[in-house]
């Protein structure tokens, strides 16, 4: 368990943080907020990922992923849910430009296979590579 930093750039912050401890393959979970947030959406029929910002304070109200191995380091994948002051939610997927107000994570790591992120044709999404 630990925080990350006021100011922190969320994504980098948790990947600086498995880099740190090793970790290659893992479950992550977090709560706190965040003074600005960046997501992203999948469009699945232009195979690429669309980003919104919103520019206000938001709770993490739900923070959930998985770490595993993209060009040979740790990787946080993961899913926000936000919400507002009045609890309306905002979600997606978490990319680099989400600012951290404060953030407590948990991370548990598993031993056995070291996942790895490939290319997967279909959905051109960097899946794991069995
Ligand atoms: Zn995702």
């Amino acid at each position: 368990m630990g925080k990350l930093e006021y100011g922190d750039d969320l994504m980098q912050a948790l990947n600086d943080v498995c880099a740190a401890h090793k970790i290659q393959t893992g479950r992550i979970e977090a709560i706190g907020a965040v003074k600005k947030a960046k997501l992203g959406y999948y469009n699945q029929e232009a195979k690429e990922y669309e980003f919104f910002e919103t520019y206000q304070p938001l709770e993490i109200t739900s923070l959930t992923g998985n770490i595993s191995l993209r060009h040979g380091k740790p990787f946080v994948h993961a899913h926000l849910t936000l919400s507002d002051k009045q609890g309306k939610l905002i979600g997606g997927h978490m990319v680099p430009g989400t600012e951290v107000f404060a953030c407590e994570f948990v991370i548990q790591e598993f031993s056995g296979p070291v996942f790895k992120r490939g290319f997967d044709n279909t959905t051109g999404l960097p899946l794991w590579d069995f």
